[in-house]
């Protein structure tokens, strides 16, 4: 479901949750128009000689969209159908994820157009390396801080601080989500993941449910999918199915987690043929009896078509991006409970923000303080969201939207616009 066509629903979802914040907050027409559109966008030419010999041409984007509250943060997304639009819609989130949790960053996303399973890994570190070729002067430390997204790892992170240092110097805070033994952070890996489980565990609290023995289904199963599980798992809930691009896997008495974690790992991160519980479509998984529905793979999955048959009373959205307005405007008069993505999945660019902080200071972290930072830095962001949406009545979206637009919006008019 990664087409233009989602492309086009998450852009206008994203416009009418901020419409809805702002409509709220009072925001005038003027404040409105000044943070909905991106500071800067680039699209640029990537020219790569592939193994064979030929030349091939890829397409980059970087969009950075607002800066009013720090540097711009956001990821980096190798993926056949990245485009424009999405990088935008994407970059935006970003802004609204940074104030929501009150890091100080902006929001910025990029991506190149192409299938990484497709290039070989010399093929993949020679796109990288002539990207930051063509817009090294454009990011860096205190500009804009690209990170992992889909389709990219440590390891192309690696290769962008290396390009980075060969034009500007020494520079490992210019990347985050870099290799632990190359400048990164222990716990950056897990770092989405964990913030989704420990949120999960929160809202659940906070609903007056039951925690051990709680149905999970998660949609998708890699870096944050399978993180998340691990976490949920371990706090013993029950994971009741997973899937990822090529089918999944149910068990009503809860997957055995290890056995899947050491199947995935060995399959290439698949868990198709995994023999510890029966086979269940994505389509299944969606409409699966259970307590909490968590999508972690795409985005645009939770439609007006299939968001009537959705079963469970809390979706934690873990994907960017997962609910079309429709699907939110029905699971909203169902009294299914949504924790929106801005605050759900922003584990992942706290800890990016601690890696920065490391490197600047020349300073190590160990595994402890990481997750313990992590835990207060989104329990407080879970508790203001929480609180905003039962004073002001409004969804936990809403809420958070109003408290990240607020916050944007804020320091926007105290740094002054002449
Ligand atoms: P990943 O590439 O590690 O894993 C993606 C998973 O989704 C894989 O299991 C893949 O098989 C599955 N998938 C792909 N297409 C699918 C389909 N059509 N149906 C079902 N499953 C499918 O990516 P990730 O880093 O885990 O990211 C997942 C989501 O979380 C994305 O929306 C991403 O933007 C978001 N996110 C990631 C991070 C991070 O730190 N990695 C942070 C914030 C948000």
């Amino acid at each position: 479901m990664h087409s233009s066509e989602s492309t086009r629903h998450s852009s206008e979802a994203t416009r009418i949750y901020f419409d809805r914040a702002a409509d709220q907050l009072d925001l005038s027409d003027s404040m409105r128009g000044l943070l909905t559109t991106a500071k800067r966008e680039v699209q640029v030419q990537i020219p790569v000689e592939m193994d064979s010999g030929d030349v091939a041409t890829f397409i980059g984007y970087r969009v950075q969209h607002n800066a009013a509250r720090g540097p711009m943060k956001g990821g980096l997304r190798y993926h056949p159908q990245v485009d424009l639009n999405e990088v935008r819609t994407l970059a935006a989130l970003m802004t609204w994820k940074t104030a929501v949790v009150n890091i100080p960053y902006g929001g910025a996303k990029g991506g190149v157009a192409l299938d990484p399973a497709k290039l070989s890994q010399r093929e993949l570190e020679r796109v990288t390396r002539r990207f930051v070729d063509a817009i090294h002067d454009l990011f860096g430390p205190d500009v804009d801080i690209p990170a992992p997204d889909m389709g990219t790892t440590p390891e192309v992170m690696a290769w962008i601080m290396n390009q980075y240092n060969k034009y500007h110097g020494f520079s490992p805070a210019c990347v985050t989500g870099k290799p632990v033994e190359y400048h990164g952070i222990p716990g950056r890996d897990e770092a989405t993941g964990r913030g989704v489980g420990s949120l999960t565990l929160k809202l659940l609290s906070r609903l007056g449910r039951q925690i051990p023995g709680s149905r999970i289904a998660i949609q998708g199963f890699g870096n944050v999918g399978s993180h998340t599980a691990k976490f949920l798992h371990d706090a013993e809930c029950r994971i009741v199915a997973v899937s990822d691009a090529f089918g999944g896997v149910q068990k009503t008495a809860g997957l055995d987690l290890l056995q899947l974690l050491r199947h995935s790992h060995a399959h290439s991160g698949r868990i198709s043929g995994f023999s510890g519980g029966d086979p269940l479509t994505n389509a299944e998984l969606l409409a699966l009896d259970c307590d909490v529905l968590i999508p972690a793979a795409l985005g645009g999955v939770l439609t007006k078509d299939n968001a009537l048959a959705v079963r469970a009373p809390i979706i934690i959205e873990a994907a960017n991006a997962p609910t079309e307005p429709e699907a939110d405007a029905i699971f909203d008069d169902r009294g299914i409970v949504v924790l929106p993505d801005i605050l759900a999945n922003a584990g992942g660019v706290t800890v990016s923000w601690f890696e920065w902080v490391q490197n600047r200071q020349h300073y190590q972290w160990g595994m402890n303080r990481v997750r313990q930072e992590l835990d207060r830095i989104l329990g407080e962001a879970f508790e203001q969201v929480w609180q905003l949406s039962l004073s002001r009545k409004v969804s936990l979206r809403t809420a958070a939207y109003m408290l990240g637009v607020g916050r944007v919006g804020r320091a926007t008019v105290l740094g002054g616009i002449e």
